[in-house]
């Protein structure tokens, strides 16, 4: 005991000396390929990894030194290059990427300097434990159950899920700090390794050894093949290789159980015994929800893959069409909403979240106006909306003259804000529908082909294609740059009774924002109501003009479609004395 304090003690001076020497860039390497082994004991919760990684600067500056994070639960066994032992010091980093918040990280001394787009190879061995820690949620004041509920990530004798970057550092990263009492910190922090390594290719091999049958093993839902399994008496070792697989925008996850398997054309649901009924309705749901998405997204490129979570508090967790849901916590009224989502990652993929994860929300929004009517749609969007007013205005609040890098920074084509690339964008997709309409959307995104998204004009040029209205305006409101919220103010009506005996509304709306919007304007009157859109810039004013056959009385703009920063000013009373003759 007192050795290990004495060593600690040593190497955190040590390397206090390190970092001031060298000033660390912790994200100067990039991790292209990892090739592991990890070695799984379910009932001592430990893992331990042997392996290659590499590394490649990309930085501006040669680096002598590489920075090598996982979980503070684990440590480093050793780091070799090209066989050769390299000397490192370990020292705890306080970062809340991890569970527990904190982690294990090696500052190597590598042989020599890699150039700016060189490459090095390490051999790399850590183990340690992974048991259920909500450290970086409890001291920031999250309640323990709700912590709990959150980080339930842990390798355990009756149930093993662990997630990957963002929540456990299972395999090497480097990134840094990462900080959950500032906002947005952390989707930043995690966001950049993402899109470091979405090109980065990784592949395990994983052995776990425990009592009883073998398990299934996962990684991000999908089934490693089997090379081994060894009965030894009780207990029996078994050895899987998982597909090797580009990381893209997946986190990969570990997931070790025995599930009963539920398979569908289109969907494969894997559930804990007794938990049946709640597979099959899961299930049912996604197959009744599936030709809809199709019909808007395309044919389904991989299977649906949902698996269950034992804790039935356990917050659900989406990869890409993997589905990882405590699945008798799961409403049945809202499964096929859940599947619709989960359906359209199965049926479409973007390397940019604006579009992936934008498009699976207004996928949902679009299933409920099929299954229930606009008016339920229209409700879905706006529960997401309350979040998302409150991002922008808080924004809005910090800046009174918004400054030109927050806006191209908050874009949606470059923003980690979750409630930015799902909320907003989830409304961004409705207005261009309700703006060019379902059949032109549609033909757009059959057009859209992931490997050849280059460019963050790619998508918008090939919805501007369909249509010949000026859609540029509209994307560099709300795609290219971050302009806030439109607030629309119906300004003025004016009635006049027509030589028909009818009457014609002049409506002037205002918006007070500064971006701008197409938006319905509802011209009630005795009996009935007449609704038609209008454009308004940001900052300006339009004038539409209205046809009705008696005197109105109140005139609505924005049913709700266009989300907005303050909706309290959308209603106008018309006098009945101010009907002109
Ligand atoms: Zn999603």
């Amino acid at each position: 005991m007192k050795l290990r304090a004495f060593r600690f003690y040593f190497l955190s001076v040590l390397c206090a000396s390190v970092v001031n020497a060298f000033a660390l860039d912790r994200e100067a390497f990039t991790f292209t390929n990892y090739d592991l082994n990890v070695r799984v004991e379910p009932e001592q919760q430990r893992l331990g990894v042997r392996g290659k990684i590499t590394l490649r600067n990309d930085s501006q500056t040669p680096q002598k030194i590489a920075v090598l994070q996982i979980s503070s639960s684990l440590d480093w066994r050793s780091i070799k290059a090209g066989g050769k032992p390299l000397q490192f010091v370990a020292q705890p980093y306080t970062s809340d990427i991890d569970h527990t918040g904190a982690l294990s990280e090696a500052i190597v001394t590598l042989p020599e300097a890699v150039p700016p787009k060189g490459t090095v190879e390490l051999e790399i061995a850590y183990e340690g434990v992974i048991v259920l820690d909500a450290t970086r949620l409890t001291r920031i004041g999250t309640p323990e159950d709700a912590a709990r509920g959150t980080d339930w990530d842990q390798i355990s004798a009756k149930f093993t899920a662990v997630r990957g970057a963002g929540y456990v550092a299972w395999y090497p990263i480097a990134t840094e700090e990462a900080d959950l009492s500032e906002q947005n910190n952390l989707f930043d922090v995690v966001g950049r390794l993402k899109a470091r390594e979405a090109a980065s290719k990784m592949h395990f091999r994983i052995e776990e050894t425990s009592a009883g049958t073998p398990p299934q093993i996962l990684i991000s839902g999908d089934m490693c093949n089997v090379t081994m399994i060894e009965q030894m008496g009780l207990a029996h070792l078994a050895s899987v290789d998982c597909e090797p697989m580009w990381l893209g925008p997946i986190v990969p996850t570990l997931v070790i159980a025995s599930y009963a398997v539920l398979e569908r054309p289109d969907i494969t649901v894997r559930y804990f015994y007794g938990h049946d009924a709640a597979a099959t309705a899961y299930a049912e749901a996604a197959e009744q929800a599936t030709p809809f998405i199709i019909e808007w997204f395309g044919t389904l490129h991989k299977k649906a893959q949902t698996t269950d979570l034992a804790d039935p508090h356990a917050s659900p967790v989406e990869n890409g069409a993997f589905l990882l849901t405590p699945l008798t916590s799961v409403d049945p009224k809202l499964a096929g909403l859940i599947a619709a989502h989960q359906l359209t990652h199965a049926a479409f993929s973007s390397p940019r979240l604006w579009i992936d994860e934008g498009l699976a929300h207004f996928a949902q929004a679009l299933y409920l106006e099929q299954q229930r009517g606009r008016q339920a749609a229209l409700d879905y969007m706006a529960s997401h909306r309350s979040a998302l007013s409150a991002v922008e205005s808080d924004k809005e609040r910090q800046t009174t003259a918004p400054r030109s890098e927050d806006e191209v920074k908050r874009s949606l084509i470059n923003t980690y804000d979750e409630e930015l690339y799902r909320s907003k964008a989830m409304c961004v997709w409705w207005m261009l529908r309700d703006m060019i309409g379902d059949q032109a959307l549609k033909k757009a995104l059959a057009a859209y082909h992931p490997e050849q998204d280059k460019e963050p004009s790619y998508m918008p040029r090939l919805i501007q294609a369909q249509t010949q209205r000026d859609l540029e305006w509209f994307f560099d409101d709300w795609v290219y740059r971050d302009r806030g919220l439109p607030d629309f103010k119906v300004e003025s009506a004016f009635p006049r009774k027509t030589m028909t005996d009818e009457y014609l509304v002049t409506v002037t709306v205002a918006n007070l924002g500064r971006a701008g919007a197409e938006v319905p304007v509802t011209v009630k009157f005795a009996g009935g109501e007449i609704t038609k859109r209008i454009e308004v810039r940001g900052n300006s004013k339009s004038v539409i003009r209205v046809e009705i056959a008696k005197p109105p009385q109140e005139i609505v703009v924005n049913d709700g479609s266009v989300p907005e920063s303050d909706m309290t000013n959308n209603v106008f009373k018309v006098e009945a004395s101010n009907v002109a003759k």
